[in-house]
């Protein structure tokens, strides 16, 4: 469960942020994550409750979204939204895929302190 290293290294930084504004809690956590790095969010949820457990992060809210993939086809340019990943265009079904989003995003969007 690569989830747990993720959560860990997400909380590294939170950690981080509460010594910078001298925080005493943390209320409220966004992340995002692109849908290729097939991340589940109730593994990072559950992660999240079991690292957080006695820290001043503890029962803070959390909220995850995946990004959907977000392709431009090199051959029709097509803009397909897949929530899966697929090689080729699902327009002229030939042209290779260019992703723009979706792909490796790993990223806090925002943590609300107290
Ligand atoms: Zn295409």
């Amino acid at each position: 469960m690569h989830e747990l290293g993720i959560v860990q290294s997400i909380l590294e930084i939170i950690e981080q942020q509460m010594e910078i504004h001298g925080a005493k809690k943390v209320s409220r956590v966004d992340l995002e994550f692109g849908a290729m790095t097939a991340v589940m969010p109730n593994a990072i949820e559950f992660a999240f409750q079991v690292l957080t457990k006695d820290s001043p992060v503890e029962g803070a809210e959390l909220d995850i979204k995946i990004l959907p993939i977000k392709a431009v086809c090199l051959d029709c340019h097509h803009e397909p939204v897949m929530e899966t990943y697929t090689p080729f265009c699902p327009e002229c079904s030939t042209g290779i895929l260019n992703i723009i989003q979706g792909k490796d995003e790993m990223r806090i969007v925002s943590i609300e302190i107290e």
